[in-house]
């Protein structure tokens, strides 16, 4: 068969290859140590599942509104005027299939064929190929540890073109954990400003910050730089709701009213009754959110103990998400080689850099139990030192 020349140069998920290759291991009964998924190891809260439960009971169970429950878009507008001082109202406001989703509907509502699309590395790995599928050009600006893995607005300022469309801005960062700090965000919110572009800024780690660190939404610093952001966020990482598929896209009202066409004539609304779930939990007690962080801060301390005491890899410090990502060049290794052989040898799962535009790392979730990640840092211990 032949395929449409825009799958030709998309590459497919690498994250969900080896968190694939991993479980098929474990159901063959290998004793695997998987930290390749970004997911949260914890049921979704119990008032959430409660209240999609008495939603299904009640009824919900048809079609709605391709941009969501009115309910739900109310309430995600109020979480972000409360959590991110931003001011949205339900219509600017569309409820997606997960942030993937939320991204993929804006970059074919924005992106043509010969706009530019601005991607720090590294890079969560879908943005380049939604870029992509949408028929534009990625330009991936490279960071390195002496900024912390994140952009600088000089770095930004030089990759702009008169093509440049958009900028995608995530903070906390997958793979890195890196969160920008809110100097550095006005910094970049100037360079947006003065060069009249859009940026998105993926939130969806937002929640889950560590040590102090704070999250400062690019659409929060000026009035000009609120007409000029997008947000994309969703429920899966900071509530435990990956099944769910539910996210969503906040900017300005056409261009949801866009994406909503577009909506309309791919997926539809998001599943009605689960979405009853997502208006529990923006507007039910928060407290579950932070004991999810408090578990995670646990793994963290011990994660990056446990780095700091294998001699041959380094990280800089993650301040967010649930992710670390190793330098492994003193090993000598591709990060495929290095995820292939610690596969093989040791049992244990870990995600390329190279998927995020960076082969000298590998990306280690730490979103499972401390039991997990203690047998596995003693493996990984050994197969740094074999080499
Ligand atoms: N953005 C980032 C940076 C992510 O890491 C992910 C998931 O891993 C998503 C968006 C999409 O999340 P979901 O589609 O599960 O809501």
């Amino acid at each position: 068969m032949e395929f449409a020349a825009r799958v030709g140069s998309v590459q497919p998920s690498v994250t969900l290859a080896i968190t694939a290759k991993a479980k098929a291991m474990k159901a063959d009964g290998v004793d695997v140590c998987s930290f390749t998924a970004g997911e949260p190891d914890f049921d979704t809260p119990i008032h959430i599942r409660e209240a999609a439960k008495q939603a299904l009971d009640q009824g919900k169970t048809r079609y709605g509104p391709a941009a969501g429950e009115p309910k739900l878009r109310e309430a995600i507008a109020a979480r972000l005027q409360q959590d991110d001082d931003l001011c949205y109202g339900p219509e600017n406001i569309i409820v997606t299939n997960g942030g993937k989703h939320s991204l993929f509907n804006l970059m074919l509502a924005m992106i043509q064929e010969g706009d530019e699309v601005i991607i720090p590395a590294p890079y969560w790995v879908s943005y380049p190929e939604m870029v992509k599928l949408a028929g534009g050009t990625p330009v991936i600006v490279p960071t390195d540890t002496s900024t912390g893995l994140r952009i600088t607005p000089e770095a930004l300022q030089q990759a702009i073109t008169p093509r440049t469309k958009l900028f995608v801005l995530n903070s906390p960062a997958n793979p890195t954990g890196m969160v920008y700090t809110p100097e550095e965000i006005r910094a970049l919110a100037k360079v947006v400003d003065d060069h009249d572009i859009w940026v998105v800024s993926d939130e969806i780690y937002s929640k889950i910050l560590y040590d102090g660190a704070t999250h400062l939404s690019i659409g929060a610093v000026s009035p000009a730089a609120f007409s000029r952001t997008i947000i994309s966020s969703g429920f899966a990482k900071a509530y435990a709701m990956t099944g769910w598929r539910i996210g969503f896209l906040a900017g300005p009202a056409e261009l949801i009213k866009t994406a909503a066409t577009i909506q309309g004539h791919s997926t539809s609304n998001v599943c009605t009754f689960a979405q009853y779930g997502a208006i529990a939990a923006c507007e039910g007690p928060q407290d579950c959110v932070q004991e999810m962080v408090s578990a995670f801060a646990e793994r963290r301390r011990f994660l990056l103990d446990a780095i700091a005491s294998i001699p041959g890899l380094s990280c800089p410090t993650p301040n967010g998400a649930f992710y670390s990502f190793l330098n492994i060049s003193k090993t000598g290794l591709t990060s495929l080689e290095f995820c292939d052989q610690l596969l093989e040898e040791q049992q244990v799962a870990v995600i390329p850099g190279g998927a995020f535009g960076a082969d000298d790392h590998v990306r280690i979730s730490y979103a499972t139990d401390l039991a997990t990640l203690k047998t596995g840092f003693d493996r990984i211990a050994a197969f740094v030192a074999s080499r």
